[in-house]
């Protein structure tokens, strides 16, 4: 690990504009489940699809339960390392703005500016009309479920209220892919950090970072299969590996 760590130290230094993307693996320290791994969120659940999230009340209400679930695991998650280091590199100038198909809110808690977060995924502490796209908070959401003890719609246009994540066959949103692919082309080091690189398009970013001339490299506790494109892989935990670039 040592070495890693220090090949990554110089590989910082040298670079004048980083651009880190994230995934799931960055949260688990901070008691998140990611998807993949033995014991997370898909060993408990499959996901909901769009289109039937948009088609049956019942699919609605389970996804809302699912989410009031995740509600206190949610709340108490404080940022841990590797989004602290990334926050530190941030505010030292280094890294324009972090792509993160995370949904956790996360990075702003750590420290960077709602715009200097591309969230790919879009965000669960918050919903929107899938409609009108009005923003409702959750304690709303809550409390109207629970009175009326069914998924809330609209009351501007009558539209179903989800969280304001993008499901599986949702449309990708448009601003967020076009400004993660200008960062991916126009930074010299792109680190890949805690994602299975295995959801599309998100995935993608990384080689184009490559291919546009940046280093790349991957940090994931397990192998990935963009792992041989990497200039330099650290399979190893998140915190550890990122630890020492937490400033003060
Ligand atoms: P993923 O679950 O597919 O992959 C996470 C990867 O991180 C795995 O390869 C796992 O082995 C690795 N990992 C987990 N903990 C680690 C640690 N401490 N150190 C090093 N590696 C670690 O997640 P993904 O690639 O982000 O894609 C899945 C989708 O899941 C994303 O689209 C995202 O929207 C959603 N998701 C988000 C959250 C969140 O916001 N925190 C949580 C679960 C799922």
């Amino acid at each position: 690990l040592r070495t890693g760590v220090d090949r990554l130290g110089e590989m910082i230094a040298e670079a004048r504009t980083i651009v880190p993307f994230t995934g799931a693996g960055i949260s688990t320290e901070t008691g998140i489940p990611d998807f993949r791994s033995p014991g997370g969120l898909w060993s408990r659940n499959q996901p909901i699809p769009f289109d039937e999230f948009v088609a049956s009340q019942d699919a609605r209400d389970e996804a809302w339960r699912r989410r009031f679930a995740m509600e206190e695991t949610f709340a108490a998650a404080k940022p841990g390392r590797g989004h602290r280091a990334l926050a530190s590199l941030y505010k030292a100038g280094k890294i324009p703005a972090v792509i993160t198909q995370n949904i956790d809110n996360l990075h702003q808690a750590s420290g960077f500016k709602a715009d200097a977060v591309i969230e790919l995924h879009g965000n669960t502490t918050y919903a929107r009309c899938i409609g009108c796209a009005r923003r409702y908070e959750l304690d709303w959401v809550k409390s109207r479920f629970d009175s009326e003890r069914q998924a809330p719609d609209c009351t501007a246009c009558g539209e179903p209220v989800k969280t304001a994540t993008i499901s599986f066959g949702q449309a990708m949103p448009e601003h967020e892919m076009r400004r993660a692919a200008e960062l991916s082309q126009h930074c010299d080091l792109f680190i890949a950090i805690g994602s299975s690189l295995v959801v599309w398009p998100a995935a993608g970013f990384p080689m184009m970072a490559k291919h546009a001339g940046a280093r790349l490299v991957i940090i994931n506790n397990e192998a990935t299969e963009q792992d041989d494109h990497a200039d330099l892989v650290i399979r190893h935990d998140i915190g550890e590996t990122l630890g020492p670039f937490v400033g003060n």
